[in-house]
């Protein structure tokens, strides 16, 4: 078994308000599935996802991860689990748009410890793996949106990672490019990745072998009711009610209260990486060093960051709340982390190529 949650539950506190959001998920992911979530917008597939995902904890449940119980880990620990096991692929990409597409795939292979022509030849291949061979040296802006998902599929496989976690991954693309992505998928299922896609469109998720629906907070069947063990359908808590649930909380207090502790405690990004390559935590070395000494530039750069890079071609991705806080969560580490490690690892320098320094 890959990973198991069980009877998770998820509240946010907004202000002195509860905001259950997940009212009770168990759900099991078998090694080499291919499961999609669907749910209307609202109903905790991003929640849900950030917590399978190590990004955030439930507030109650089990969570199961490859053996290990996730529930009590520390933060540390979380992101040991990111960097090891998982991928992400998110609606609007979460490239570096400075770099170019070879660094952003190259770029968890740093934190693995990975020499620089080794990193660059892996991340090569990646790219040829998504069919963008011959876009190595494209920016992100110079990229459709449809490619700028390949190369960040590109970034998320180049670890080898045991899951791909994907939220809304064709959410901001056309048909095609979304087709493209669904073959990409695919193949990497079929050569063993399991898959946890987070969907809303029909013919998505008809990719994968499974599809769990998601309603208000709880996994539904195909007639809306809801299969845990919870009879009552109706997350309802007795004090809050369903006004409160769905009061559209002002996304904004909830950015600033979600983004602010996330970036002091710079965790490890996102990346994956199969664990067994090197046990040397180079990553760490940066990320550990962060907390006390937070890199300056972090705060400097976010505006060229995410959004940017996301949407040269593409549609903007219309609901960024709880994924573009992922999103950028993981792109604002991953840039800290770029720089400590430019300066540190290599002291090569900034070589032709390689990371922002050279800009
Ligand atoms: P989906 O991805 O299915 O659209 P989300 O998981 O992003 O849904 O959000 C589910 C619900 O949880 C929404 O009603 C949202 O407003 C609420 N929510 C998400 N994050 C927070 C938060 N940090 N504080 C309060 N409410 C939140
Ligand atoms: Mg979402």
């Amino acid at each position: 078994m890959m990973l198991e949650l069980r009877d998770i539950y998820k509240t946010y506190l907004q202000g002195k308000l509860e905001v259950p959001v997940l009212g009770g998920i168990s759900l099991t992911v078998e090694e080499g599935e291919y499961l999609a979530i669907m749910g209307p917008s609202g109903s905790g597939k991003t929640t849900l996802m950030n917590i399978i995902g190590c990004l955030d904890s439930a507030t109650s449940g089990e969570y199961i991860l490859e053996g290990e119980d996730i529930a009590g880990v520390s933060e540390k620990r979380m992101s040991e689990v990111r960097l090891h096991s998982i991928g992400f692929v998110f609606q609007s990409f979460y490239l570096l748009s400075r770099q170019s597409a070879l660094d952003n795939v190259a770029l968890p292979l740093l934190y693995a410890g990975v020499r620089r022509k080794e990193r660059q030849a892996i991340a090569r291949r990646a790219l040829e793996r998504v069919g963008l061979g011959d876009r190595t040296e494209f920016k992100p802006t110079q990229l459709s949106g449809g490619q700028c998902q390949r190369v960040a599929i590109a970034r998320a496989i180049v670890n080898s990672p045991k899951i791909l976690l994907a939220d809304e991954p064709t959410g901001a693309l056309d048909t095609r490019s979304g087709e493209q992505i669904m073959e990409i998928f695919q193949s990497l299922n079929d050569e063993g990745v399991t898959i946890v896609m987070i969907t809303h469109e029909p013919e998505i998720a008809a990719h994968a072998k499974r599809t769990l629906h998601i309603r208000d907070g709880l996994l539904v069947n195909s007639s809306g009711k809801p299969v845990t063990s919870k009879p009552a359908a109706d997350p309802t808590p007795a004090a809050a009610g369903p006004a409160v649930a769905k009061a559209p909380a002002p996304a904004v207090d909830r950015t600033r209260e979600i983004v602010t502790p996330r970036i002091k405690a710079p965790k490890l990004p996102k990346l994956p990486k199969p664990g067994k390559h090197k046990a040397k935590a180079p990553a760490d070395s940066g990320a550990e060093a962060a907390p006390s000494a937070p890199a300056p530039s972090v705060q400097t750069p976010p505006p060229q960051v995410p959004a940017p890079a996301a949407a040269p071609a593409a549609t903007k991705p219309p609901e960024p709340s709880r994924e573009e806080i992922s999103g950028q969560t993981i792109i604002e580490s991953l840039e800290r982390q770029l720089e400590a490690l430019n300066k540190k690892q290599d002291p090569s320098g900034p070589a032709k190529g390689e990371g922002p320094a050279n800009e």
